[in-house]
């Protein structure tokens, strides 16, 4: 029997890890958004989610709560899955899925599956 991996079975994995990070610029490949870039503001990697800038923007009509906190229309960006994101290579500015390299003392990073350069520098 082929085995699902329904999002709700991600946050059982022992170390659960996606495919951009925070401050990755990325490109949305599917969804409303589509061909939208923007910058990950957060990740959920146990959810699998990410929310990204300018992406997913929904209206929200809150309430005044307490001092500060003005109540009013606002924006702010939902998260989306992180499946229908795609990293965007920093080095050729490509679209790009993740390699990984093991460099000298053995640590992995991600490597642009196009151009070969290392993202995390
Ligand atoms: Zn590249």
């Amino acid at each position: 029997m082929q085995r699902s991996f329904k999002r709700s079975d991600r946050k059982d994995q022992v170390n659960p890890k996606l495919h951009v990070r925070r401050d990755d610029t990325v490109v949305v490949i599917s969804g409303e958004s589509k061909g939208k870039h923007g910058k990950v503001l957060k990740a959920f990697p146990k959810l699998g989610r990410v929310i990204v800038e300018s992406v997913a923007v929904v209206t929200k009509h809150q309430k005044a709560r307490a001092q500060g906190q003005p109540g009013g229309i606002i924006h702010k960006e939902s998260a989306i899955d992180a499946s229908n994101v795609l990293l965007v290579c920093p080095k050729c500015g490509k679209a790009t899925r993740n390699a990984h390299k093991f460099s000298a003392d053995g640590s992995k990073s991600r490597a642009c599956k196009k151009c070969g350069a290392l993202i995390d520098a």
